[in-house]
């Protein structure tokens, strides 16, 4: 058998080539040291560009990780900042509503007080309007934090 070539040893090293004349290739080897030579430096050119595609495959994986997980940061950032602005404006609203609240049971306990002393029959119609009160406040609360949550998506 002929020499070898290193072409012939790069698609011996791919495995592109039927398996009988591999067995020709290998036998070859064990008796030609040239050839063992330029199989060899076959192997190691084959090897190295293999880490080469190995390495350029991890630094893009890597690159995509990164850019992957920057966005990632960024966007647990902004949904931080989204709730913690949530939390602080729930926090004054329902703030906001106790006093209003508060405020309107004072005045209406007052007056309910004032008008159970005069006629009875009058409570009912107090205790509805404070009932209308308090769902208005409710609404009013409401309406607020949708237009806050409308405001957060604009953002
Ligand atoms: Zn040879």
């Amino acid at each position: 058998m002929n020499h070898v070539s290193e072409a012939g040893w790069i698609a011996y090293l791919a495995d592109e080539m039927p398996d009988n004349l591999k067995i020709e290739y290998e036998n070859h080897l064990y008796s030609c040291d040239e050839c063992l030579t330029v199989y060899m430096e076959a192997m190691e050119r084959a090897e190295s560009s293999l880490l080469v595609e190995e390495l350029d495959i991890a630094d893009s994986v890597m690159s995509s990780i990164t850019q992957l997980s920057e966005v990632s940061f960024e966007e647990v950032k902004q949904i931080k900042k989204e709730k913690s602005l949530r939390m602080i404006t729930r926090h004054y609203l329902i703030a906001a509503g106790f006093t209003i609240l508060l405020m309107a049971a004072g005045v209406f306990q007052s007056l309910t007080e004032y008008v159970d002393s005069v006629e009875s029959s009058t409570v009912k119609e107090t205790q509805t309007l404070t009932d209308g009160l308090i769902d208005k406040t409710f609404n009013w609360m409401d309406s607020i934090e949708k237009k806050n949550k409308e405001g957060f998506r604009n953002e």
